[in-house]
């Protein structure tokens, strides 16, 4: 049950059919060249994206523009200590500005990460501070037809592996991403969660929980997981949170703030690289974020953010929200695209890879259907197959993810229309490729040109 309505709205139109074949090209192919107006439903993120409440706004003329000391900061430093249990914070301008702090801090060149499966920002931070991002998937979390109910679980024979091959102290933080957003939004159990905690303890390392989506997480834990059938999301986030030595948080996902993110640090960090964690990501943060008490983040959008991660927990927001997403994994699948099963908890994810037979395996089929879904409807989605993880192997999907609190089923319902147009003529559809792509490989698909295969 949905318990908000809209009270401000944006006009948004569709362009005709030629001007959509003429932004693609002038666009290099690739969706994110493309300007918002020219896009009808833009599924291209749920970072920063959503519609904020009416508490939201009006916190946002409260905002405390102080350099040191600001109010604001000090009621941000409560909501994460309330919701999500954690006494200390670094304000950081986003998820990635947190990940740079926080990340900075304890890996060095030449050491490993192991993640369930490293997002984009977080695979391209450690690698440009000299690491090695090792991804610890369970088996069958990347087959888009096999059921489970945690498929974002983080693989401890995987880890275990990788342990043995490169020692302990060559592995100096162990990270969960909850929900695990490369691996199509799928949840991670608190039970996985332990274990993660444990092992990090024993090869004395520091647990990171990336917690961009910590209660989309919670409400599939709520469900799923025979020991929280009765708990509340916001108990079971706070349990979740527990384990970990530190916290890397995006507030444009569920801070259900148009930015802002930080790092947040236990009261006793865990692992040998952690000495003094708090204090020295404090010194970081001001080499790279600004001032302790605000982190590149106005004092109004601190506020927003505040107030954002109060609401997130707050029923029956979560449990529309995944409704929500759901409803739309069943729209695209009725329509007869190969949905990505079981439906994670921000996205609907398509898999690309035997939808175009024409399209050759590294001619990015994934980029192919972006493309498609695009002229066909004006639908911004986002690659991420081989195009966007260059030499990983992966499925080829693409992610349609939902703002928050932002579209209704008529827009999902348009987006299902365009999907069964393309599908009318998915012989026809050419593969790309690349024709200019920037230095760092991880972030290609960012800035990279294409065009179609002759
Ligand atoms: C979005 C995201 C980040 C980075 O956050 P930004 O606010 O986009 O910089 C890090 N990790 C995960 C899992 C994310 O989804």
């Amino acid at each position: 049950m949905r318990n908000y309505k809209a009270k401000m709205v944006e006009p948004i139109t569709l362009p005709s059919r030629e001007r959509r074949d003429a932004v693609l090209e002038e666009a290099g192919y690739n969706a994110f060249n493309v300007a918002a107006e020219d896009v009808y439903i833009d599924l291209l993120t749920d970072s920063g994206t959503g519609t904020m409440s009416d508490a939201q706004w009006a916190a946002l003329m409260r905002g405390d523009e102080s350099y040191a000391g600001s109010r604001s900061f000090a009621h941000l430093e409560e909501a994460v200590s309330d919701v999500m249990g954690f006494p200390n914070v670094v304000p950081c301008h986003q998820g990635r500005g947190a990940e740079n702090v926080l990340y900075g801090c304890l890996v060095e060149e030449g050491d490993v990460v192991l993640n369930n499966a490293h997002f984009d920002t977080t695979r391209a931070h450690v690698a440009n501070l000299g690491g090695e991002p090792v991804d610890c998937p369970v088996e069958g979390a990347r087959d888009p037809d096999i059921a489970g109910d945690f498929k974002g679980d983080f693989s401890l024979d995987r880890a275990r592996a990788a342990v043995d091959e490169v020692g302990h102290e060559n592995v100096p933080v162990v990270v969960l991403t909850i929900t695990n957003n490369s691996t199509a939004g799928q949840p991670v159990s608190v039970a996985n969660t332990r274990e993660v905690a444990e092992f990090a303890r024993e090869i004395g390392a520091t647990f990171v929980i990336d917690a961009c989506r910590f209660a989309e997480n919670a409400e599939f834990v709520r469900r799923r997981e025979a020991e929280f059938a009765d708990a509340s999301v916001a108990d079971i986030a706070r349990e979740q949170l527990s384990y970990a030595d530190a916290l890397v948080m995006s507030g444009k996902k569920e801070g259900l703030s148009n930015v802002g993110g930080f790092v947040a640090v236990a009261e006793e960090p865990g692992g040998e690289a952690a000495a003094q964690l708090f204090e020295r990501a404090k010194q970081r943060g001001i080499l790279y974020e600004g001032f302790p008490t605000y982190g590149g983040m106005a004092g109004r959008d601190i506020e927003a953010m505040a107030v954002g991660l109060r609401e997130v927990v707050e029923p029956p927001y979560p449990e529309a929200r995944i409704d929500q997403v759901a409803t739309f994994g069943d729209l695209l699948s009725e329509a007869g695209l190969p949905v990505y099963r079981p439906v994670g908890g921000h996205a609907v994810y398509l898999d690309a890879g035997d939808l175009f037979p024409n399209v050759a395996p590294d001619e990015y089929p994934g980029q192919a259907l972006v493309c498609e879904l695009y002229r066909e409807g004006g639908v911004r989605g986002v690659e991420l197959g081989s195009f966007a993880f260059p030499g990983v192997d992966r499925p080829e999907l693409v992610r349609l993810a939902l703002p928050r609190r932002t579209y209704a089923r008529e827009h999902l319902e348009h987006v299902a229309d365009a999907g069964a147009a393309l599908l009318d003529r998915r012989r026809e559809v050419r593969g790309l490729e690349v024709v200019s792509e920037p230095p760092v490989p991880e972030l290609r698909h960012f800035s990279a040109e294409l065009r179609p295969v002759e």
